[in-house]
């Protein structure tokens, strides 16, 4: 027993999904569902783990590192990492792992139905019928923005992109797309346009942030870049809050420089019923559930345990993030 490895999983997650670990190592828990481990405990528990199960909501840095003496993976539950010092964790010879690939096609629906509910104005739509307020009908009553045949403009084609990309077809839009490094196969195989930055912000009629938050993207989005939107197109963010410059983001949809906006993610989140966004009638706001469906969460917690199992036992993990480190291990 003195010589198990510890596991610390930052979250209470079900028994049923996380049992594999108990057979190989000693595994504490954060108690709690809906709250996030105090950073002091955390820090108390990372100062003994051998691996650690977390969440987005857990800052993983250099003070972290500094007192975890026997840490070798951090396995986190999300695709995106920017929550992780990686920099900081090779230099150390720590594995991080992610979870990308297993929330792809939940994420893209989620995507798309957020594009729809903004376009379309269902959340008012709801709110109207649900507040007594449906009166009559009325020829321009609730009346949205089509979603066929416009132009989607994807910044960030990768796995989620792509598969966005995908339903959009289905609905006759056309697609533009913009990443650093231009992609011909996918060009061919979905028949969407590669676009520079500046042109598909200008001529798509929905925006759809898809990028991870690095140096690069922090920030992108910006009053200059807002402006250059249509006033008739919509801003949809499902990839970090910070990518877009939240004071400017509440400018354009204030001054009409852009028509709506759909949110799944901001800069401090949660964020708080009386913040700016959430007083507009043309943002749609959801709490961070991109990938929120039973089953892929439940594929994305046992893909952790699979990358930890997988490094506490030195074999290469499933979804290393800083490869490069594992390969030299
Ligand atoms: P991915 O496959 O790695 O795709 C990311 C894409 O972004 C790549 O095609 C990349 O292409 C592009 N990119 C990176 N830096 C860029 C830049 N500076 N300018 C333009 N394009 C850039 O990742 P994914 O699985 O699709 O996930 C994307 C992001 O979505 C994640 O990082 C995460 O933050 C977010 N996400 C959110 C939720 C949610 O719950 N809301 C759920 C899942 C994921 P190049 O390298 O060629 O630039």
């Amino acid at each position: 027993m003195a010589n198990k490895p510890y596991i610390y999983v930052t979250r209470k997650l079900p028994e049923s999904v996380i049992s594999r670990l108990n057979n190989f190592a000693e595994v504490g828990m954060w108690n709690r569902e809906e709250t996030p481990v105090p950073r002091n405990i955390l820090l108390n528990e990372a100062k003994k783990a051998d691996a650690l199960l977390t969440m987005l909501s857990e800052k993983v840095d250099t003070e972290l590192f500094e007192v975890s003496t026997n840490l070798k993976v951090v396995a986190n539950l999300a695709v995106g990492f920017d929550n992780i010092d990686v920099e900081e964790a090779t230099k150390r010879k720590i594995v991080v792992c992610n979870t990308p690939d297993v929330l792809t096609d939940t994420t893209a629906d989620l995507a798309f139905s957020l594009l729809l509910m903004t376009g379309r104005r269902l959340v008012e739509a709801v709110d109207v019928v649900r507040n007594g307020e449906w009166k009559s009908w009325s020829p321009y009553f609730l009346a949205g923005s089509d979603i066929h045949h416009k132009t989607l403009g994807i910044v960030g084609m990768g796995s989620i992109g792509e598969a966005v990309a995908k339903r959009a077809l289905g609905f006759d839009m056309q697609v533009l797309y913009h990443n650093r490094n231009r992609k011909p196969e996918t060009e061919t195989k979905l028949g969407v346009e590669y676009a520079s930055f500046n042109k598909l912000i200008e001529q798509s009629d929905y925006v759809l942030v898809l990028t991870p938050l690095t140096k690069e993207t922090k920030g992108m989005f910006t009053k200059d870049v807002f402006k250059k939107m249509k006033k008739s197109a919509f801003f949809i963010n499902v990839a970090r809050g910070p990518i877009a410059v939240e004071s400017d983001l509440i400018w354009a949809l204030k001054e009409g420089e852009i028509a709506g906006a759909g949110l799944d993610v901001f800069d401090q989140e949660p964020i708080s019923q009386d913040h700016p966004l959430l007083q507009l009638d043309n943002v749609v706001a959801l709490p961070h559930i991109g990938s929120a469906s039973v089953e892929t969460r439940t594929a994305m917690m046992k893909l952790c345990c699979d990358n930890i199992l997988a490094v506490l036992n030195n074999e290469k993990p499933k979804t290393p993030v800083n490869k490069d480190l594992f390969q030299k291990i």
